[in-house]
């Protein structure tokens, strides 16, 4: 019988929550499955996954390394817990390496079960001698193996494998509370959404659109993207909220240099709100020091001074290309460079101040009453539920 074995990433250091990382880790392993049947079992400091049909297995384990708080992934073979099974499974399975020519290997064995009649050392040293024997293209290389046999007594049977995936990393989405991502159609928003994922933060996320000055196919690709964190964060509920209104207001009542940084004191007014209504905690962004007028530590400032949630960026110290490498290998950068319009491009401003000064800010802010227009963008909202099984 075979069966996925995880190892988890820091999970394990958590003391008394360990039983509740474990269920959003259990919980995250079965979405990303979806719809492969698979049931995943909790044992000991480890995760096995049942039931995946064989011929799956590769694309299961490809689905796991897009979950958080995995370490690494190994598909196993489930044998009993008698020597002679796991011996002959060993041979079994290193016999198919014939056609990949001389290579090396090293056992490495670990015992949970101390009252097993070997110990790990004599595992290693017996299995090490009967392969070399039963498998004469192989070599004992000790320092750097081409293929390591792990071989794992466990309380009710063993486990045998010679593969290991590298993991993801992080915290299982969902244990660390939820975030509201405030998603453009640009480069940096899906990589700072990705990171908050990273750390086990579950999101939802706000865009701004201004139909008809942003195409419906400006549109579509922020839905795309959403489904491509989606990949890695699980369902995000998207907020799609028409923006136009608000953004002709500013930009014929208040002073042109300042549209952007008003513009965005307004995105995290609303934000706030959708975040209220949803139970997010933070407003996320994907800002950086000095990446534009509008990110200037001054800017920033006057941003926040927009809100009363925290407003994290994870982003703030990553140069460009930093950014632009995560998005590539995360799979966001191909979607993030087609060329439709963002509603911040549509209206930027000529000359922007890039050291606003709060009072003035707040003060020009005054000259339009935007409570009401908040509210009509509140009301037009769309809800979309974006996962990435739903969509495809
Ligand atoms: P890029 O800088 O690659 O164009 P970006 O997503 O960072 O992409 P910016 O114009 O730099 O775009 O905006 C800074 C941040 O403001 C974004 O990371 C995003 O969090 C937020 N933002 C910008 N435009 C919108 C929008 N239309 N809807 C929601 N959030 C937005
Ligand atoms: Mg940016």
């Amino acid at each position: 019988m075979h069966v996925i074995l995880i190892k988890y990433a820091e999970i394990h250091l958590k003391g008394l929550n360990r039983p509740f990382f474990e269920r959003q880790l259990v919980k995250q392993i079965q979405r990303a499955l979806a719809p492969l049947p698979a049931r995943t079992l909790r044992e000991q400091g480890r995760m096995y996954v049942y039931d995946v049909p064989e011929g799956d297995v590769a694309q299961a384990v490809d689905k796991l390394t897009t979950v958080f708080g995995i370490h690494a992934i190994c598909p196993a073979l489930v044998v009993e817990k008698d020597w002679p099974a796991i011996r002959g499974a060993a041979i079994q399975a290193l016999r198919e390496t014939e056609g990949d020519g001389p290579q090396t290997f090293k056992v490495f064995a670990r015992r949970a079960d101390k009252t097993f009649p070997m110990t790990s050392e004599q595992i290693c040293r017996e299995l090490g001698h009967d392969l070399l024997e039963a498998c004469p293209w192989l070599r004992v290389d000790v320092k750097k193996p081409a293929i390591s046999v792990q071989v794992e007594v466990r309380l009710d049977r063993a486990f045998l494998y010679t593969k290991e995936v590298a993991g993801r990393g992080g915290m299982p989405v969902g244990c660390n509370g939820k975030a509201m991502l405030l998603i453009s159609g640009g480069i940096d928003s899906p990589v700072a959404g990705y990171l908050m994922a990273k750390r086990g933060v579950s999101l939802a996320a706000v865009h701004f659109f201004s139909f008809p000055y942003t195409s419906e196919r400006a549109r579509d690709k922020v839905v795309e993207l959403t489904r491509l964190v989606a990949k890695y964060a699980g369902e995000i509920e998207l907020f799609l909220v028409p923006f136009t209104e608000i953004q002709r207001a500013i930009y014929e009542k208040c002073p042109p240099t300042e549209t952007t940084v008003l513009m965005r004191r307004l995105m995290m007014k609303i934000a706030e709100r959708v975040a209220n209504r949803c139970g997010a905690q933070v407003l996320v962004t994907g800002e950086a020091i000095g990446q534009v007028a509008s990110q200037t530590i001054e800017s920033l400032t006057v941003t926040n001074d927009a809100c009363t949630l925290p407003v994290l960026r994870p982003l703030i110290c990553f140069d460009k290309e930093e950014i632009v490498d995560l998005a590539k290998s995360i799979g966001t950068f191909q979607t993030s460079i087609l060329p439709f319009e963002d509603c911040c491009t549509v209206f930027v401003p000529q000359h922007p101040v890039t050291k606003p000064k709060l009072e003035r800010l707040r003060s020009s802010e005054a000259l339009v009453d935007f409570e009401p227009m908040i509210e009509e963008a509140l009301l037009g909202t769309i809800i979309e539920k974006i996962s990435q099984t739903v969509c495809g």
